[in-house]
């Protein structure tokens, strides 16, 4: 329970308060409680769980980075993902599953794909028995003279919002722990040797310490400015859905030129084509939907590689994400040490989310790998 003593002032007061309870709110709430089970942890949503990008997210987790930093963050997630499957003992493998893939670009490219596996790994061009199997499970699929089909290493396809949900429930397994919901932030400022955190309507709770990790909600909320300065900025992804039920071990087609996949969706029975919508500014809190430019975008592509699957791309998933430069996340200090901001998924949050998680850890409570 929170302490509500006269110390507090009547004040609901928390060890640790997590802004967010998103994959990354949630990874830091449970990675909290499993360092010390003693520490009072709030988890506050300004929607109910399950409102943000967590949500919607297609859960592809593919193990590449664009820089050193981010595959740095890949690799450690990839271990952090793996300890977390041998510990969650109502959720098999933390909801991931392997998923073969392959990728398709332009020749002159495969170099640098290379290059951004954070494993080391290489691509290797397919294999006939290979390409008879694409051929079957990709109806028409083709490329130009200069693009080539290759082979990797598996990956991973996770179930991001069943993943919160469960560390959620570890979490408030301990009547120390509360998840407040309606509760929308809209400051986090130092009070004495609290830190307080006031919400729209006027209501206070306090921490010793407090994390955001407000997903797209970035440049709305308490680290609006904070988030600013580091060049954050709103995109709306959209991820497709292809109406034709994958065959079992359906593998996943990345085009990486066009930062697109097709995914196969376990639980929903479907594809999930994600695609890089251009829409930026845009604000999760707007009407966002899929619009005909996004799904002229998909068919462009669908016709030039899998025509098969035109008649099926019906419906799909929308919302904004917060990208950052170079698609880094951002986990840092906002103008107190008590304070820390997590921001900057940048389409890839699922995937990232345990090292973000963990180097907010580090950062209120000293470096110490969980
Ligand atoms: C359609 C789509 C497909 C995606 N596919 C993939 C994928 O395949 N692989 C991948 O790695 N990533 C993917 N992503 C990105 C990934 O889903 C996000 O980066 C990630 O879920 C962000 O998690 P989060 O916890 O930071 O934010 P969210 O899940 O958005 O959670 C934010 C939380 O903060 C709370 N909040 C915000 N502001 C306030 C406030 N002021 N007061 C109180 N609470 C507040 C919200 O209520 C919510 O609980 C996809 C995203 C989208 C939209």
């Amino acid at each position: 329970m929170p302490d509500t003593t006269s110390e507090s002032g009547g004040v609901p007061h928390y060890d640790l308060a997590v802004v967010g309870a998103g994959v990354v709110g949630a990874l830091t709430a449970y990675y909290a409680v499993r360092q010390d089970p003693a520490r009072r942890v709030l988890v506050i949503t300004h929607g109910v769980r399950g409102t943000g990008a967590t949500r919607v997210s297609a859960g592809f987790d593919t193990p590449t980075g664009h820089n050193p930093a981010q595959r740095e963050l890949a690799a450690r997630s990839t271990a952090l993902f793996d300890k977390l499957a041998t510990e969650l003992a109502d959720l098999p493998g933390a909801g991931r599953q392997p998923v073969d893939v392959y990728w398709l670009l332009g020749r002159d490219n495969v170099a640098a794909l290379d290059a951004t596996m954070a494993d080391g790994g290489t691509t290797s061009p397919v294999e006939p028995r290979q390409r008879r199997m694409l051929d079957e499970v990709f109806p028409g699929l083709a490329h130009g003279d200069g693009e080539v089909l290759l082979a990797s290493a598996p990956m991973t396809a996770g179930q991001p919002q069943l993943l919160a949900d469960h560390l959620l429930d570890a979490v408030l397994s301990s009547p120390a722990n509360t998840l407040l919901e309606g509760f929308r932030v809209a400051s986090v400022r130092r009070a004495g040797e609290r830190v307080e955190l006031v919400a729209t309507d006027g209501s206070r709770v306090t921490a010793d310490k407090a994390v955001v990790a407000p997903g797209p909600w970035a440049l709305s909320g308490p680290v609006a400015d904070a988030a600013r300065e580091r060049g954050a900025r709103v995109k709306k992804v959209v991820a497709f859905h292809i109406m034709t039920t994958p065959p079992p071990g359906a593998p996943a087609l990345i085009f990486e030129d066009a930062d697109a996949f097709l995914l196969p969706h376990d639980p929903g029975g479907h594809w999930i084509f994600s695609i890089t919508s251009p829409d930026w500014d845009r604000g999760p809190d707007e009407p966002l939907a899929v619009d005909a430019r996004d799904r002229d975008m998909a068919l462009a592509l669908l016709e030039r590689h899998v025509p098969g699957f035109v008649p099926h791309l019906l419906g799909g998933r929308v919302l904004g994400d917060c990208f950052t430069p170079g698609h880094l996340p951002v986990v840092d200090t906002v103008g107190d040490d008590d304070v820390v901001m997590a921001i900057g998924g940048s389409g890839s949050g699922y995937r990232l989310a345990p090292a973000m998680a963990e180097d907010v850890l580090d950062l209120l409570y000293g470096r110490t790998r969980i």
